[in-house]
This record gives C-alpha cells, sequence and structure tokens, in this order.
C-alpha cells in the first residue's frame, strides 16, 4: 500500500526546495494536529512538488470536521470563511495565505454524471485519496510523515501517464468531467494517457453531454494553453470530438499545397502551440483554419486552395464559442483574429496603422494578430516557415515603433472629434462617424497632419461636399 517516508524524502529531495511546504501551510497543519486532528498537504501541490513545477493553491485535507477547522483555527488567530461547508470545506487564511481545508471524504452517488448526490466525511485520509480523479492527484503529503501514495501515484508520475484511481470506467460514469481533466493534465504536465484510461474516455465520451458548458470550456482552455498541446491535441482529438465535433473533417485532411506540410488538424495543433499561451490568441488558432475542409477545392492539377476559408472558420467559430461559454467582448475579439488571420500586410507604418485602424485601434487584439500570424506561420512547410514568421515579427516591430512615436491609428487618437464635426455643420447620425474615419484614412495615409486647424478645414470640406449632394 502506502510508500514511505523515505520515498516521500527522496521524492521531493528530487525535486529540490520546490517541494517544501509553505511555513503558513505548515502552521495550520499542525494548528489542527495539535488539537488532536489529522491534516495533509493533497492534490495538485504534491503532485506538481513532486514534479518540480511552480505551485499554486495548496489544499489540505483533515480529519477534523469543517466546523472543528473553524473553531481551532479561529482560536489560533487565523481568518475562516465558509466557502462550501456543504462538501467540508471552509478557506483559512493564514499569514495573508489562504487554504482550502477539506475534511476527508467520500463522494456519495453521482446519478448526474458530474455531481455528487452526497458527500460522506470520514475518518481516514486513504478513503479520501481513493475519491480523487488520478492517481497523480491522489498523493498526500505531510511536512513530518513525508508521502502518502496508496494508488502510486509517485510511479505514474515518474513514467509521465495518467491513469484513474480504480476503474476508469467506473470513475468516468460517476463524473464525466473527469474525461477532460485527463486530457488536459495530459497538455499541461506533458504526460501520456494510460491504455485503459484512455479506452474508457472514448466508451464515455457521450456523457460529456451532461457536463455544463462552463465547466467544458475551462478545461479545454485548460488543455489549450498546456506546454504540450500539440500532442495533448492529436492524440485525444477523437474524444474531444465528443465536445468540439468541428475538429473531425480536420482530421487527415490532406491541404494538397506545398505550403503545408501537415493535415489541417496537425496544422492546427502545431499552430495553437506556435502561440504564446495566453487564451485570447490559444482560442483563435484552435479555431482560425476549421473552414479549410468547407472551402476546399481542387485544380485540374492537384493542387488545393482554400480561397474565402476565414470567413467559414467564423461561422464555425461562432457557433462553438455561442455553443460553449465565452463573454461576447471575448468571442467578438477571437472572431476579428480568426477572421483577419490570413490578410496579408505590408510591414510599413501606414499599411500597420490601416490595419490598426480596422480593429478599431486595439493594440492587444494587434499584437494577438501579429501571434497568431506567427504561430500559423510556424506550422507551415518548412521551407516557407521561416520567412512567414520574420514577416510576422515585423509587423510587431512596426507596431511598436507606431506605439513609441504616438502616431495616430484611431479616432481617439484625432486632434478632432464629435463636436468639432457637429460645429462643422455634419448633420448628427452616421455622418459624423464617416467625417472622423475619412479624416483618420488621410491622416494616416499622411495627406494631412493629425493638426487641429488642418482638420477643421477638412470638416469644413467635408461638410460642404454632404451639403451638395
Ligand atoms: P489545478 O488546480 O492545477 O487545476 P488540481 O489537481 O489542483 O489542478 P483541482 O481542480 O484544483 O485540480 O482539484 C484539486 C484536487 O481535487 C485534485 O488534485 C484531485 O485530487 C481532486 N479532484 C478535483 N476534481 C476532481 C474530480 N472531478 N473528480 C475527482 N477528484 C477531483
Ligand atoms: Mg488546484
Amino acid at each position: 500500500m502506502g510508500t514511505t517516508t523515505d520515498t516521500a524524502t527522496s521524492a521531493c529531495a528530487m525535486a529540490g526546495s520546490r517541494c517544501a511546504v509553505p511555513s503558513s501551510a505548515m502552521r495550520v497543519i499542525s494548528t489542527l494536529e495539535q488539537a488532536g486532528h489529522e491534516a495533509w498537504c493533497v492534490g495538485g501541490f504534491v503532485r506538481d512538488s513532486l514534479l518540480g513545477r511552480p505551485i499554486s493553491d495548496v489544499d489540505i485535507a483533515t480529519s477534523a470536521l469543517w466546523e472543528q477547522t473553524e473553531s481551532v483555527c479561529l482560536a489560533a488567530g487565523m481568518r475562516v470563511h465558509r466557502t462550501g461547508t456543504k462538501h467540508g470545506t471552509v478557506t483559512v487564511v493564514c499569514d495573508d495565505d489562504a487554504f482550502e481545508v477539506t475534511t476527508f471524504r467520500v463522494d456519495g452517488v453521482y446519478s448526474d454524471a458530474r455531481h455528487p448526490d452526497s458527500v460522506q466525511f470520514v475518518r481516514s485520509l486513504d478513503e479520501d485519496l481513493a475519491r480523487r480523479d488520478f492517481t497523480i492527484n491522489a498523493m498526500a503529503y505531510h511536512p513530518m510523515r513525508g508521502l502518502r501514495d496508496p494508488f502510486n501515484g509517485f510511479g505514474d508520475a515518474s513514467r509521465h501517464t495518467i491513469r484513474t484511481v480504480g476503474d476508469p470506467s467506473q470513475r468516468f460514469q460517476e463524473d464525466a468531467l473527469r474525461i477532460l481533466r485527463a486530457a488536459r493534465f495530459s497538455s499541461q504536465l506533458g504526460f501520456s494517457i494510460e491504455l485503459e484510461t484512455y479506452s474508457a474516455m472514448m466508451a464515455g465520451k457521450s456523457l460529456l453531454s451532461k457536463v455544463s458548458s462552463e465547466r467544458i470550456t475551462a478545461e479545454l482552455q485548460k488543455l489549450i494553453l498546456g506546454k504540450d498541446v500539440c500532442r495533448a491535441l492529436l492524440s485525444t482529438v477523437d474524444v474531444l470530438s465528443a465536445v468540439l465535433p468541428e475538429l473531425v473533417s480536420m482530421k487527415g485532411f490532406d491541404q494538397c499545397t506545398p505550403y503545408h506540410s501537415y493535415d489541417v488538424l496537425e496544422h492546427t495543433a502545431r499552430a495553437v502551440a506556435g502561440t504564446p499561451p495566453y487564451p485570447l490568441v490559444r482560442w483563435a488558432a484552435l479555431f482560425h483554419d476549421m473552414g479549410k475542409p468547407g472551402a476546399f477545392f481542387k485544380e485540374e492539377t492537384g493542387r488545393g486552395h482554400f480561397y474565402g476559408h476565414a470567413k467559414i472558420s467564423v461561422a464555425l467559430t461562432r457557433g462553438i464559442m455561442e455553443r460553449l461559454s465565452f463573454s461576447p467582448a471575448f468571442k467578438e475579439r477571437v472572431l476579428i483574429l480568426v477572421e483577419r488571420h490570413d490578410e496579408v500586410y505590408e510591414p510599413t507604418p501606414k499599411a500597420v496603422k490601416r490595419a490598426l485602424a480596422r480593429v478599431g485601434g486595439d493594440v492587444e487584439l494587434f499584437r494577438a494578430l501579429c501571434d497568431l500570424k506567427k504561430g500559423d506561420a510556424s506550422a507551415q512547410a518548412p521551407a516557407y516557415a521561416a520567412e512567414r514568421m520574420e514577416r510576422a515579427d515585423q509587423l510587431r516591430r512596426v507596431l511598436e515603433e507606431i506605439l513609441a512615436a504616438d502616431e495616430a491609428f484611431s479616432l481617439k487618437h484625432l486632434a478632432i472629434n464629435g463636436k468639432d464635426a457637429m460645429k462643422a455643420g455634419i448633420p448628427q447620425g452616421p455622418a459624423i462617424g464617416d467625417a472622423l474615419n475619412a479624416a483618420l484614412d488621410d491622416v494616416i495615409d499622411e495627406r494631412i497632419p493629425n493638426d487641429r486647424e488642418a482638420l477643421l478645414a477638412f470638416l469644413e470640406n467635408f461638410a460642404s461636399s454632404i451639403n451638395k449632394e
């Protein structure tokens, strides 16, 4: 069964000082134990410590009931918030660090493939570890007693393997979200999914229809932000297809063009991995070429073309983002990136300012577009990739020069505004926007300076040309 303290010590030595339990967590653990309870660090903290990965939260599991945790920690001068008492969880704040402290528990029956109908508090740590999803997540660590690892999570971590605790089909039937969690840990950690676990993911994937779109989106986002996203997307696509069926037609779709040496799916997976890991650009990269199978046609020579694919990608992206769970503002920004990913811009200040104006002067969005173009280029045939990546870098450099020189590229930079347009006699309504945009075009194209007097004269002319119509 469990490994010894010696194993724990050597395991931690492997990962160096990052294994250290923070002193504030030690205080919470010793406060509970001095009151006669048992307490351990559990879950992601133990896994990530052993792997030498950066640590996020430290979760603590204890034999104390939440009411006992609350009173013992309050008496020790800590703050306590009742964040999930139904499941035995309170958040304890000690020296400005917050810890979720949860009573050892087992989950009751899952009748909806997602939430246990009830939880039952138990006395033993091992029972609590047994309810956890994967062996690498079912280890506990104690500052004095070392590692508790009844399911050999350490062995699986060393072999870079994701395996469920217990029978995989049963574990996925209890909670279908675990199917996506396996895929996202595979991407985040660079681990493979053990064969039986993967077969059960495939067999159980239809249960994902019972999982809320918020939880699906959250897991997919963690997956696409993972360091091993390319391999994870390619190796789990047949599972992901249950929530993203649009991926199916990309798989194995030969592009028949010298610019590409990978099928649409592999190109996409490589493009995602070729972008920096932030949500906006990674989602856009995932969606950017989804329209290719729909837009495809072949010349007599056998050469493939995808004219208009970006528009089809936009339509598919819109459908996915409405089905999953995204804020309208985020969705709109992703759609702009997908729509424009293939537009060609000269790396000149004028062209870049015009392109910036077309995305509403949103500098962050334009930076993301440069990142997307570079990631897209990196996933093209080697003969073309380097040159196209350099083009994206050039755009980025021109953008930074424009920003450094404080040059005008959006209406808010203009030395005139809507009031000036009205004063010049332009009627209220869309004509005001037309006038200001026309002024901005002329400033960007250096036909007039961004100078108040010159622009007022421009407005006068604009007004009289409207009045003549
Ligand atoms: P991260 O916080 O980086 O996403 P984590 O492993 O800490 O990773 P959490 O979702 O914070 O993941 O969950 C904490 C722990 O709770 C997990 O390590 C696992 O032991 C357990 N756990 C979480 N979700 C589930 C689940 N759906 N089924 C079973 N156990 C789970
Ligand atoms: Mg966590």
